[in-house]
C-alpha cells in the first residue's frame, strides 16, 4: 500500500519539520507496512531522516540553467530527492502545462531514475460526456509516457474531485483503474478528496494500490489516522 501527502502550497519550513517529526514518531511506534511519501513545498526541502520518502511536487527538466522560478536536478540532488509528481491537474490546468511538456519532463526524470508519481484525470465536462470520451481523454494524458518504466506510480485523480470534498464513486474509480491496469503493471493510486472517512473503502477497490492525498494530509494527525486505517499491521 502506498500513501502520499501532497502539501501543495501549504506548510512552511518550520511546520514541515514539525510535521515530519510527528510523523516519524508515529511511524516508529506503529511500524506500518505502508510506503509513505511526503511532497512538501520547495522552501521546506531539507535532509530529513524519516521512514517516509520526501519528494517534490514539481521540478524543471534540466540539471540547472535559466528557468526563472523553477528548480532543477542540481537543487534536488542537494537534498537527495529522487521522487517527483508529474502531470498533476493543478499544473495542467492552472499553470498551463501541456502534454508535450509533461512528456518531456517525464522523459528527463525517467532518465535520472526518479520515482515518478504520474497523475491523470478527467474534467467534469468529460466525466459528464460519455465513457468513450473519458477513456480517450485519459489516453491522451498517457501520450509520451513509458508505462513500463519500473519506477512509475500512476495516480488517477479526477479534476472535479480534487479539493472539493466530493470523491469519485466506487464504481467509476474501479472502472478507470481496470482500464489503467490493462495498460501497465505500475502501482495505481486514487486521488481526489480522500479522507479518514472514505479511505478504507477507496483502498478496498480492486487494482487500487493506495492514495495520493491533498487536503486531508495537511494535518499530521489526519494523515497518521489514514496510514493507520490503511495498514494491515
Ligand atoms: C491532490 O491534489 O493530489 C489531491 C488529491 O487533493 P485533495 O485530496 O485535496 O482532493
Amino acid at each position: 500500500m502506498i500513501l502520499a501527502a501532497n502539501f501543495k502550497t501549504n506548510h512552511t519550513r518550520k511546520s514541515t519539520k514539525e510535521y515530519i517529526e510527528r510523523l516519524n514518531n508515529f511511524l516508529n511506534s506503529k511500524n506500518p507496512d505502508t510506503d509513505i511519501f511526503i511532497f512538501p513545498p520547495f522552501t521546506a526541502l531539507d535532509n530529513y531522516k524519516s521512514k517516509a520518502t520526501i519528494g517534490v511536487q514539481n521540478a524543471y527538466p534540466a540539471e540547472k540553467g535559466s528557468f526563472t522560478g523553477e528548480i532543477g536536478l542540481e537543487q534536488l540532488n542537494e537534498f537527495n530527492i529522487k521522487t517527483i509528481i508529474i502531470g498533476h491537474s493543478e499544473r495542467r490546468h492552472i499553470l498551463g502545462e501541456n502534454q508535450e511538456f509533461i512528456a518531456k519532463k517525464f522523459q528527463f526524470f525517467k532518465e535520472n531514475n526518479f520515482t515518478i508519481f504520474y497523475c491523470i484525470g478527467e474534467t467534469i465536462e468529460v466525466r459528464e460526456s460519455s465513457k468513450e470520451l473519458i477513456f480517450s481523454y485519459l489516453d491522451m494524458q498517457l501520450e509520451g509516457i513509458d508505462l513500463d518504466y519500473e519506477n512509475l506510480i500512476i495516480a488517477y485523480e479526477p479534476v472535479w474531485a480534487i479539493g472539493t470534498g466530493k470523491s469519485a464513486k466506487y464504481e467509476d474509480i474501479k472502472e478507470v483503474l481496470e482500464f489503467l491496469r490493462s495498460k501497465t503493471k505500475a502501482p495505481l493510486l486514487y486521488g481526489g478528496s480522500v479522507k479518514p472517512s472514505n479511505i478504507k473503502e477507496i483502498i478496498s477497490i480492486s487494482n487500487c494500490d493506495g492514495a495520493l492525498i491533498g487536503t486531508a494530509s495537511w494535518n499530521v494527525d489526519s494523515f497518521c489516522e489514514m496510514v493507520d486505517l490503511s495498514t494491515k499491521n
